[in-house]
């Protein structure tokens, strides 16, 4: 649909999203078991009488996976509950082999909290949190890669087991821009809360997304649908696009929606029904007989909190107060801690944390980006990128040149000295060829040369450029501008400009 026909539809139909997150717990073990917490293994190695839902295998709760969830909430500012309970979920399909999943549902871990997201205008909202529970993953089908692959699938329960928690949004959300700001922000706060590694592609968080429409003013909220199997966040962000304009048309053309899960074909960039939602009741949910009701000690929930890093929000206050980044400088920085610790080490090395946040979050980030890699792998080490700033500052290079170098560090891991000596890069400072570059260009433009003294000051841009181009981009910006003026401005004729 077009952009103005679907801006159209929203100006009247206003949605409200909710998510639903999962999220892997980094832990030694699986949440009832003492089987290893590890992806990427061999399938069905890291697997045991519990796990695998043989008959008599009773589950004892891992205290590391409590300890981790409640971190989580901790973090969020949710408030975790002195009493919460395990209940079995009852529901067939073959990743499951015991028939159920335990769970929380009426008494979950804990209840409340936020996540701020950024506003278009500046300024953050929070978007309130129903709950945080704990549960256990499921395992997971293999439907490719294998010689029976054409015939059969698998069934890999490594993952089973594994100790999730999942977070609820309030339906609070009023766009999709703001459930994919919601999911960078959550993630930010699972990565400083080291609760998880929070990896998509891994599938250690994974993502359902509700969405209905109401008329803009109605405060009743209309009937939702939820979208799955959302790879990522720019898939979530899609997703609820598509379905936004496809539940305004419905109702449009005097339609219901209906309420139904669907599933997000990526490749087509649209959903399909999957089946109608079920209802709570259809699970059976009963408490779980074989753990008994989980109590957070007060004492040691109060040593979980003490013992919280600094969370992204407080870093990027801190950012603004103690390096005097603007406000959004500061929240990009504070995405990952990763991200964060280098900006902050390559601000120390330079001295420049202004110069420095421009580096990474443009050069830095935009060659990650490029290269799919993470910051951890980062090729240019803080100290290197701080080498290289402390070029541009003392004049050895120009700021153009500094990025070709920049590029050549990437590449070859080299120090930028060695690159800029190696490949004649240094800026040059000596008034003799800056002199000759800047004769030959006024001896060859006079048209330009007259139009300049005729009073167009801002044509000095263009012989700069000119001058620059015949110095292959190194001469000393400064002193350039300064020969230049002094050449056209004094062979000006008297009265002139
Ligand atoms: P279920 O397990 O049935 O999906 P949950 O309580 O786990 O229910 O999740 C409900 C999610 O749907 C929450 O994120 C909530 O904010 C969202 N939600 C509830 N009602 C609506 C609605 N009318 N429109 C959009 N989202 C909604
Ligand atoms: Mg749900
Ligand atoms: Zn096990």
């Amino acid at each position: 649909m077009p952009r103005e026909a679907r801006d159209e539809l929203l100006a009247r139909w206003e949605p409200v999203i909710g998510l639903e997150v999962h999220v892997q717990l980094l832990t030694a073990t699986k949440i009832f078991c003492p089987c290893p917490n590890r992806f990427g293994a061999e399938p069905n190695t890291l697997v045991c009488p519990v796990c695998l839902g043989l008959p008599g295998a009773l589950p004892v709760l891992s205290r590391e996976a409590v300890a981790q969830a409640a971190r989580a909430a901790l973090a969020l500012g949710a408030e975790v509950q002195p009493l919460s309970v395990f209940e079995r979920k009852n529901y067939f399909y073959p990743d499951l082999p015991k028939g159920y999943q335990i769970s929380q549902y009426r008494q979950p871990l804990a209840l409340g909290g936020q996540v701020e997201v950024p506003q278009e205008g500046g300024g953050r909202r929070a978007i309130g949190l129903e709950r945080l529970h704990m549960e256990e993953d499921a395992g997971k089908l293999l439907h490719d890669g294998f010689p029976w692959s054409t015939t059969r699938s698998g069934v890999d329960l490594n993952r089973a087991g594994v100790p999730l928690v999942e977070i609820v949004s309030r339906p609070e959300l009023r766009s999709p821009q703001e459930a994919f700001d919601y999911l960078t922000a959550l993630k930010a706060v699972l990565l400083f809360t080291g609760v998880s590694d929070v990896n998509m592609e891994e599938g250690s968080l994974r993502c359902d997304a509700n969405v209905s429409l109401r008329p803009r003013g109605q405060a009743a909220l209309g009937t939702r649908v939820e979208i799955k199997n959302l790879n990522s966040f720019r898939h979530v962000a899609r997703a609820l696009e598509y379905e936004a304009e496809r539940q305004a048309r419905t109702l449009e053309s005097g339609g219901q929606v209906a309420q139904e899960t669907r599933l997000w074909n990526a490749d087509r960039g649209e959903s399909a029904p999957l089946r109608s939602k079920e209802e709570a009741q259809d699970y059976r949910y009963f408490p779980e007989p074989d753990l008994p009701p989980l109590r957070v000690a007060p004492d040691w929930l109060a040593e979980l909190r003490a013992a919280l890093p600094e969370l992204p929000a407080a870093r990027r206050q801190r950012f603004v107060a103690e390096h005097g980044l603007p406000d959004y400088d500061a929240g990009v920085l504070t995405q990952s801690p990763a991200l964060a610790d280098y900006f902050e080490a390559v601000a120390r090395a330079s001295g420049a944390p202004k110069a420095a946040s421009n580096w990474v979050m443009t050069e830095v980030l935009r060659k990650l980006k490029d290269d799919e890699r993470p910051v951890e792998r980062c090729p240019v080490p803080p100290g290197r990128l701080a080498e290289l700033m402390g070029l541009v500052e003392g004049g050895r290079v120009s700021g153009s040149v500094a990025k070709a170098v920049f590029e050549r560090m990437w590449s070859s891991g080299e120090a930028p000295a060695v690159i800029v000596e190696r490949e004649g890069l240094a800026q040059v400072s000596d008034e003799g060829p800056l002199r000759a570059a800047v004769a030959e260009v006024l001896a060859q433009s006079p048209e330009q040369v007259a139009t300049y003294r005729a009073g167009k000051a801002s044509a000095l841009g263009w012989f700069v450029g000119q001058a620059m181009r015949r110095l292959g981009g190194k001469a000393n910006p400064q002193l350039l501008n300064k020969l230049l003026r002094e050449a056209l401005d004094g062979e000006a004729p008297p009265g002139g400009r």
